[in-house]
């Protein structure tokens, strides 16, 4: 058996195709939608991250600004900077592009950045809204496998969800949207016991370790639906490769993202979309 591939990066040209309709029908009303971000200067794998957001948004129609932050940059000229952002009519969403430079708060940037034009959905702020079940940007990733859900029909009311990895921006996230969708949620860190065994039982399995090709096929119930968030680097291979191993894991599951062409493009995906509901709202 080989599983069907969810192609996250054709989606992503479906939903960024309907974004700049969109965004031209706000453009005609002099409201151009804007995402600036600020992003630590001294770190390759971030600015080529943005470069690459920018220029999705920009073929969108979209507008936005880096604001490079590096060790000069203190926490209070981060902040400052948070605010008057928020306070410029003309930004309608601003991305604190993670990893910010370690002598910085993360947590307290993300608090100064509050919900209203967070656009990445990963503000305390943001998340409370998301575990309170209120209207509010929803975290970019899992919004993201949440759309492909939905595109492919892929059934979540009482099915099985595992989701391996805890983080606050994502595996935490996805699984309250999974919960919000009815499905029996469990998730796995790094101290959980019999993790293959665990993973056996998923019919729905979210990837969100860092840790290369961990998940084998042998760990996967068949037919079962897998979301491989990862990116990995890893030495002597080109490009980066997920947290399931995928040539395995395509014998035994029924629907499988790649890495790359997966969650990844659907992530940025859903960033821009944020953005555009946040200019909207401003039309309104
Ligand atoms: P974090 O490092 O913040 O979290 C990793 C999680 O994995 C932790 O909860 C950790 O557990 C858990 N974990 C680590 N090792 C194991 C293990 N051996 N068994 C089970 N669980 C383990 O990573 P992120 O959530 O930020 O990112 C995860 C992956 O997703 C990375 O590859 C990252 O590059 C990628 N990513 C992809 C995005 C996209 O757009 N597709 C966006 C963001 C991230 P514990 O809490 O116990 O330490």
């Amino acid at each position: 058996m080989s599983a069907q591939v969810l192609d996250g990066l054709a989606l992503s040209r479906a939903v960024r195709a309907d974004l700049k309709v969109r965004v031209d029908a706000l453009r005609e009303k002099g409201i151009i939608p804007r995402l600036d971000v600020l992003v630590a200067a001294q770190d390759p794998a971030s600015l080529s991250y943005v470069k690459m957001k920018h220029s999705w948004a920009a073929k969108a129609g979209m507008v936005g600004e880096s604001f490079p932050v590096d060790e000069n940059t203190t926490q209070s000229q981060l902040i400052d900077k948070i605010h008057e952002l928020n306070a410029d009519p003309l930004v309608h969403g601003i991305l604190l592009q993670h990893p910010l430079p370690k002598h910085l708060d993360e947590q307290d940037a993300l608090l100064a950045l509050g919900s209203k034009k967070d656009v990445d959905g990963i503000s305390p702020e943001s998340l409370g809204r998301l575990l309170s079940d209120i209207p509010g940007f929803r975290c970019a990733t899992p919004y993201g496998i949440m759309q492909m859900i939905d595109h492919y029909e892929i059934p979540v009311k009482g099915k099985r969800a595992v989701v391996v990895g805890r983080s606050v921006i994502l595996g935490k996230p996805a699984a309250i949207m999974l919960l919000q969708r009815h499905a029996t949620v469990t998730i796995a860190h790094s101290r959980t016991e019999n993790l293959s065994e665990l993973c056996r039982e998923a019919d729905i399995l979210v990837a969100a370790v860092g840790k290369a090709e961990m998940i084998k096929g042998s760990w996967l119930k068949p037919g079962a639906v897998v979301f491989d968030a990862g990116y990995n680097r890893v030495e002597g291979r080109q490009g980066d490769v997920g947290d399931v191993e995928f040539e395995s894991a395509k014998e035994v599951a029924g629907w499988i993202t790649p890495v790359p062409g997966g969650v990844g493009p659907m992530t940025v995906a859903s960033l821009l979309r944020n953005a555009v509901d946040s200019a909207e709202k401003t039309a309104n």
